[in-house]
């Protein structure tokens, strides 16, 4: 039996829901909510929604932003010639902590996953080819997770690029094999970037 109320009990609920919050961490984060003061409450509770409301993606890259299109596709200081595919918004932020990437990116929102049901239909590849088919793209950095999935899903594109007579490379193993890029380390990932090869 809890000793807490039925409210406060949905409340540590709700923040055990969010990833790496256990039941202690919850219930604090519970307590500390219930401590602010009505203003505060009201801005966090705002800010979600805000967030949530004005959430939209890029209709050329497919990245989370506030604005179509997004910050980094509508900056006329990146080089739109280069496009490095991710799986994932998060792999943006990850390359970008590089400070040194200065084309524009596409985000696949998934790999080709056969094992569960994933097909090429059903992530951003057709979006991919459409961009390349419109031209002026010079090289296609393929920054897919160097696991199985990542992988096949980079072989897999790299087939359907070549034809369109555009450079395709692939990040060097400097990410560790099955390791992921949003939390693998700004140096190493520059290196990985760097040190690309044409596939
Ligand atoms: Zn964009």
């Amino acid at each position: 039996m809890s000793s807490f109320s039925p409210s406060i009990e949905k409340l540590i609920e709700s923040f055990e829901k969010l990833p790496s919050i256990g039941h202690k961490t919850a219930t604090r984060l519970a307590f500390h909510m219930l401590n602010l003061s009505k203003e505060e409450t009201e801005e966090f509770i705002h800010s979600i929604e805000d967030a949530r409301n004005k959430l939209k993606y890029c209709s050329i890259c497919y990245n989370i932003a506030d604005s179509d299109p997004c910050m980094i596709c509508a900056n006329p200081k990146r080089d739109s010639s280069i496009i490095c595919v991710v799986e994932d918004v998060k792999d943006i932020i990850a390359m970008e902590r590089t400070h040194e990437y200065k084309g524009v990116y596409h985000v696949l929102h998934g790999t080709i996953s056969p094992m569960n049901g994933i097909g090429p239909e059903d992530i951003k590849i057709k979006e991919l080819l459409n961009r390349i088919h419109e031209g002026n793209i010079k090289e296609i950095i393929l920054a897919t997770n160097p696991r199985v999935e990542g992988e096949a899903t980079a072989m897999y594109l790299s087939k359907l690029i070549k034809p369109f007579g555009v450079k395709v490379t692939r990040i060097a193993h400097g990410i560790p094999v099955g390791g992921d890029l949003e939390y693998t380390d700004e140096i190493t990932l520059l290196k990985a970037l760097e040190g690309r090869r044409e596939i």
